[in-house]
């Protein structure tokens, strides 16, 4: 082996193992600013790795690429927090693209040399990167709500999606048995481009951040048979990475919204918007002023924040960072309760309290705070709905039915901060703003919590 080539073989070992502490440091909010500046080392010595590369001839074009990449990706990086999910979806487009863009040009220029693994896998990779490219962009499109974001189904669905698979993996075997049969490998890319349209149409916009989930591991293992095709190690192992975390994150999050994987894929959810409207209207909701609330904080001695997107869109962390830091002055123990769906991405919850400096030993997972709540004076909620909805528990006809969620209703008084009695992300009522001991503290989240800042800050200690 040439030096330039151990050189290259070193680099790359060197970046797998930071990927692969990458994840590791990431999975605990202690460690995952290492993490993620060990995946961007690891990153750049990929990159800078494969430019090394002998068969290289001209950077012309690279550069062109890089400087491409770069205009598209800065700006990419600097979207709003609430708009990661979408964001991702249009990374895995892009890497779904690439990924079938260079299977293909393999198909056309080395087709000859290939053996019949290397077809197959050939065809694997590009089957998966053209599905996950329409698919991702399709999810992409119905999370910022360019695309109707209701489940579209029609009879046989299930039926037609599964014949253009099988279709797709037809031409696939024909191509294995003979790859000069060169007329046939358009239609490959065709049927799965439109594949990957079909299969997203019928999911409604509440399942999309565990479909991009979902397309995530789809574009990882297209990016590890790209490995395989092209014999390069460190794509083996990344997209092997990828592929994996991915499915283990959307399994995670199905579970945290008790449905099944295939209910997620197949189970049009969202597309009845269950409302028990004439009810509703005649039931009556207390609400209380900013200065009410924090008297009750004020005069409480365990309080437990339950945050939700509503504390997200309105921006409201650092607020809350105010609150609890005058609240535990005054020595009120205060804590927040994390559910694993709140929000509108895995971690989102987590992260914005860790950008505004809240001790990560004052969070608690569901299972640490449900046995905490019957002890607790106040159960603050900042624009969390679902994740506190008792009809989950109760209710054998609501779509939420079965979800674990946070048991704020045993607290002794329940103040929940949103600005109308409109539902959340499921679309549907939630009985605990009916009960006797809740609040309702009607508002904009950062506005409402300045508020309580302010009375707190100006009151009596
Ligand atoms: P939610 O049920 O969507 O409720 C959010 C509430 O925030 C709304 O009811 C809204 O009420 C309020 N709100 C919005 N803007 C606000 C503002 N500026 N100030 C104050 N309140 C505001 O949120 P959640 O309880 O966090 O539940 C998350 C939902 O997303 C679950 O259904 C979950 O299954 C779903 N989901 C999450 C993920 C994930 O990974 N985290 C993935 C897929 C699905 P008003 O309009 O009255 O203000």
């Amino acid at each position: 082996m040439p030096t330039s080539e151990i050189i290259i073989e070193i680099i790359y070992l060197v970046a797998s193992a930071l990927f692969v502490l990458s994840l590791k440091w990431m999975a605990t909010p202690a460690t995952a600013r290492r993490g993620l500046f060990a995946g961007e080392i690891g990153m750049i010595l990929a990159v800078a790795g494969t430019l090394l590369h002998h068969g290289i001839l001209s950077y012309t074009w690279i550069l062109v690429g890089l400087v491409l990449g770069a205009v598209i990706g800065v700006p990419l990086g600097n979207v709003a927090m609430t708009a990661v999910p979408q964001r991702t979806a249009l990374s895995h487009a892009f890497g779904a693209l690439c990924v079938t863009l260079v299977g293909a040009a393999h198909y056309y220029t080395e087709r000859a040399e290939l053996t019949t693994f290397g077809m197959s896998v050939l065809c694997a990779e590009v089957i998966l990167g053209s599905l996950t490219f329409t698919g991702s962009l399709m999810a992409a499109g119905k999370l910022q709500e360019v695309l109707p974001q209701r489940p579209i189904t029609f009879k046989g669905q299930n039926f037609v999606n599964l014949a253009m698979l099988a279709a797709a993996v037809v031409i696939a075997v024909m191509l294995v048995i003979n790859p000069n049969n060169s007329i046939l490998f358009p239609f490959i890319i065709a049927i799965s481009l439109i594949f990957g349209v079909m299969l997203i149409i019928p999911i409604g916009g509440a399942d999309m951040p565990t479909v991009i989930s979902l397309l995530n591991s789809y574009a990882g293992l297209s990016a590890a048979a790209m490995g395989f095709v092209l014999d390069n190690k460190l794509l083996i192992i990344a997209g092997a990475l990828d592929g994996s975390s991915g499915l283990i994150l959307s399994v995670i999050m199905s579970k945290a919204m008790n449905r099944s994987f295939t209910n997620v894929l197949f189970g049009a959810f969202g597309q009845v918007q269950a409302k028990a409207a004439g009810a509703t209207d005649e039931r009556t909701v207390r609400s209380a002023s900013p200065e009410e609330a924090a008297s009750i904080l004020g005069a409480a001695s365990k309080v437990i924040i339950v945050p939700g997107y509503g504390m997200a869109v309105a921006q409201a962390q650092h607020k809350v960072r105010e609150m609890y830091d005058i609240l535990t002055r005054r020595g009120v123990d205060v804590k927040f309760g994390i559910h694993p769906v709140a929000g509108r991405m895995p971690g989102h919850m987590n992260v914005l309290l860790a950008e505004a400096d809240i001790p990560y030993d004052k969070l608690m997972d569901l299972d640490q705070s449900n046995p905490e709540f019957p002890q607790t004076d106040v159960a603050l909620i900042i624009g969390a709905n679902d994740v506190t909805n008792p009809a989950a528990r109760t209710d054998e006809s609501s779509p939420i039915y079965g979800m674990p969620i946070l048991d704020v209703d045993k607290a002794r008084t329940v103040m929940v901060i949103k600005r109308s009695m409109s539902p959340g992300f499921a679309g549907i009522d939630n009985p605990l703003y009916y009960l006797d001991r809740t609040l309702m503290l009607f508002g904009d989240a950062k506005g409402f919590v300045g508020d309580i800042v302010k009375e707190l800050a100006g009151g009596h200690h």
